[in-house]
């Protein structure tokens, strides 16, 4: 008797890459230089305040990224590959980008329901910390996000408060793309930090500190799909400045780092399987 022989399916090829930020100020760079256009696709599971572009990634002929062009692009190439970008859009009451991780889970559910991404990437602007190596203007690839301000001093739910989650492992990402640094990045619902919250980063060991990453990782991980995080410097932590000064100081200047590091992490993936990364 003969067996069919087994073959196991190949690990799918990239092929929708959702990107994901919580400010328009932080993504309008990148929006614009990949040309992408309003997403016809978006808000079916949520009416939602955020903000959904979406576009092909093409390959130029020397293999390099030239721009995106909307999805009624002819589909020759044999790299193609789909990015959406969302913003968490703004807040209807009063009319600031609906930062923080309410917002972001939400979009991201939207995002992963809709859209259905093989990867989603959270990228974004954190405060960095001098005595961790960072510096503003520094790009951090993250390692790990963390919660630095869901403290419950209950034994069995004390791990779940911090709730630490590993991003997607990118050994040859991080080989090709050396200047990103690594570190572990501790989420909050605060731009400043009160002692106990500086404590508890400094037990997270935090490199960076935002306020979206830890909230939609966890909604990656329930939809079991890649997470990335990709976080430019605004403000330094344990510096002598407040942080909301130089974080407003440094926004635009992080919006163009976020234009030119995403687009090269966007090239890294397209074409690869999430093994490859
Ligand atoms: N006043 C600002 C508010 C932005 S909140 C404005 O509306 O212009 C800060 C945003 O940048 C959040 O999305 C957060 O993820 C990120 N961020 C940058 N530096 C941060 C820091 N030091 N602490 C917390 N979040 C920070």
């Amino acid at each position: 008797m003969t067996h069919p022989k087994i073959k196991f399916n190949k690990k799918p090829i990239i092929k929708t890459i959702a990107v994901l930020v919580a400010m328009e100020a932080e993504a309008a760079p990148l929006v614009s230089l990949l040309g992408l256009k309003p997403c016809p696709k978006s808000h079916r599971h949520a009416p939602l305040p955020s903000v959904v572009r979406s576009g092909v990634l093409l390959e130029n002929d020397d293999g390099g990224t030239k721009n995106v062009q909307h999805q009624q692009q002819k589909k020759k190439k044999k790299k193609r590959c789909e990015v959406v970008v969302a913003t968490c859009g703004a807040d209807s009451t009063h009319g600031v980008d609906s930062v923080g991780t309410v917002n972001a889970a939400l979009c991201a559910y939207e995002i992963l329901k809709t859209h259905e991404p093989d990867v989603l990437i959270n990228a974004g602007t954190a405060g960095g910390f001098r005595e961790k190596g960072a510096a503003i203007g520094d790009v951090f690839l993250v390692d790990e996000v963390k919660y630095h301000d869901r403290r419950i001093p209950i034994p069995t739910f004390t791990k779940y408060g911090v709730g630490a989650i590993r991003t997607a492992e990118t050994p040859n990402m991080r080989k090709t793309l050396k200047d990103l640094k690594r570190g572990v990045c501790s989420t909050g619902n605060s731009l400043d930090a009160t002692e106990v919250d500086r404590e508890m980063m400094s037990r997270n060991d935090a490199s960076v500190k935002e306020m979206e990453a830890a909230a939609v990782a966890k909604v990656c991980e329930m939809f079991d799909v890649p997470f990335v995080c990709v976080k430019a410097i605004t403000d330094i932590v344990d510096g002598p400045h407040a942080a909301e000064k130089e974080f407003l100081e440094n926004l635009a200047m992080a919006g163009k780092r976020l234009q030119e590091t995403v687009p090269k992490v966007l090239e890294f993936m397209r074409g690869k399987t999430v093994t490859d990364l």
